[in-house]
């Protein structure tokens, strides 16, 4: 702190929600920077479990500012639903701030995106349909409609009206699906819209305040650096920039703001949807560590793709996030293995071997995983309460990573529950205090 960035070090759902939450509890502000609701979060609080899709998981903490940055995309209809259920649930949603320049999903991005992916057939990237690529687009191609246009019921109206107009042309003529009902959904938005107005703030000018007042501010990214719309696995990527350095856009602070990136990986490595993945496990091993590590979607209750854990691609990450240290997650779902692969290099179609990322496509496409097998450690985490009373081939497992993705490990995962983790260096390491 004042102000770190968490990312995902891998392809989303490293378990970054626990760590978020760890910090959260010793932060002032926290804020998502980009990406929508198909990011979910899982927190599990007092035996509570709490899945958060849009608004940051500072929430649970009285007294945090919880900020929806510009970088953000928002679908109205989600996130009332997500403020409901948590006051429902006795968390209060009074500090939550919602940039102005934030986009807003349309139900129209919902209608085409599920309409887009029927079409691809084969060729899907396996989004969620939850609209986000589209209300992304519609951004680039300056026709969206954002946050700030809830502030007037006039203006909202006009928009919506011409923006509706063209999609449903879209999608009878493109897609041949139904066209959408102009007034009744322009009545349901404005419903939302004066649902969300006291939430709409400056949050670029809150957030620079809170760190001149030196607050600490967590800023957390959703999804993981893999899924990057440049850097990642293109197409088979998310429309937004998970890494480090858009926190300071999808906020609104200079780069030079930031003061610490945490990455998360998980001990292994899982991936949803389509897309190449060269650590992806063979046999039944995979549906092992599927089950033992509840590799499910969060939002869309899908299976995740498993993999032993990559550290090529960990390596990466590092390098395009300027990863000051990592947590490892999950560690305690390797515990059964009696041999765990980790995937040191790739080979790539000429024999080559490279332990840097491929920078071309094609060459990802194509490369397969070199192995080191590490011993594994055949005994349960539960019991262990600091680094040292971990089984020595865990430690062993830890400090590998380590040497070969040159980076500090931090935290480690240990089990599911909040309290499962292990911090080698101490809380005050972890958060840049040390
Ligand atoms: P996120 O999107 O990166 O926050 O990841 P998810 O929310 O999809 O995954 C988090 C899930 O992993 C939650 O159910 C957590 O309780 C669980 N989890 C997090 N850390 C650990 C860990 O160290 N061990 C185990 N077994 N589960 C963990």
């Amino acid at each position: 702190m004042p102000a770190t960035v968490i990312v995902g070090a891998q392809w989303g759902d490293e378990g970054k929600g626990k760590i978020v939450d760890l910090l959260a509890r010793h932060s002032d502000v926290v804020c998502r920077y980009q990406g929508g609701p198909n990011a979910g979060h899982t927190i599990i609080r007092d035996g509570e479990t709490f899945a958060l899709h849009h608004i940051p998981s500072g929430i649970l903490y009285p007294g945090t500012t919880c900020v929806i940055g510009a970088g953000c995309v928002v679908d109205p209809r989600l996130l009332v639903r997500e403020i409901d259920d948590l006051e429902a649930r006795g968390v209060s949603s009074r500090d939550l701030k919602l940039s102005g320049n934030a986009h807003l999903i349309m139900p129209w991005h919902v209608a085409i995106d599920s309409a887009t992916e029927r079409h691809l057939g084969r060729l899907q990237i396996g989004t969620t349909r939850r609209g986000i690529g589209p209300a992304y687009a519609d951004k680039v191609a300056r026709i969206g409609i954002r946050v700030q246009d809830v502030l007037d019921p006039k203006i909202l109206r006009q928009k919506f009206e011409t923006a509706l107009a063209e999609k449903n042309v879209i999608l009878e003529r493109v897609h041949c699906v139904e066209p959408l009902e102009l007034a009744a959904l322009a009545e349901e938005m404005e419903a939302y819209a004066a649902r969300l107005r006291p939430y709409v703030a400056d949050t670029s000018l809150l957030v620079d305040r809170a760190l001149k007042e030196g607050r600490r501010v967590l800023l957390e990214g959703a999804q993981g650096t893999l899924l990057d719309v440049d850097h990642g696995t293109y197409p088979f990527v998310t429309s937004s920039n998970p890494v480090a350095a858009a926190a300071a856009t999808g906020i609104g602070i200079g780069p030079t703001r930031i003061d610490q990136v945490i990455g998360v990986a998980k001990a292994y490595v899982t991936r949803v949807g389509e897309g190449p993945f060269p650590t992806e496990i063979e046999g039944p091993d995979q549906a092992r560590v599927r089950e033992l590590g509840a590799e499910y979607g969060t939002t869309t209750g899908r299976e995740r793709r498993c993999g032993w854990l990559d550290l090529v691609g960990l390596r990466f990450a590092v390098r395009v996030n300027g990863m000051t240290s990592l947590a490892l997650t999950k560690l305690d779902v390797l515990s059964e293995f009696e041999e765990i692969p980790v995937c040191v290099r790739y080979r790539l179609r000429d024999g080559a071997e490279t332990s840097d990322f491929p920078a071309h496509q094609s060459d990802f496409h194509s490369a397969s995983p070199v192995y080191e097998t590490l011993p594994g450690w055949r005994e349960p985490l539960d019991a262990v309460e600091d680094i040292e009373g971990l089984p020595a081939p865990a430690r062993r497992y830890v400090e590998f990573v380590e040497r070969e993705a040159e980076v500090e490990v931090n935290l480690i995962g240990t089990g599911a529950e909040r309290e499962r983790v292990l911090m080698p260096r101490g809380l005050e390491a972890l958060a840049g205090r040390a």
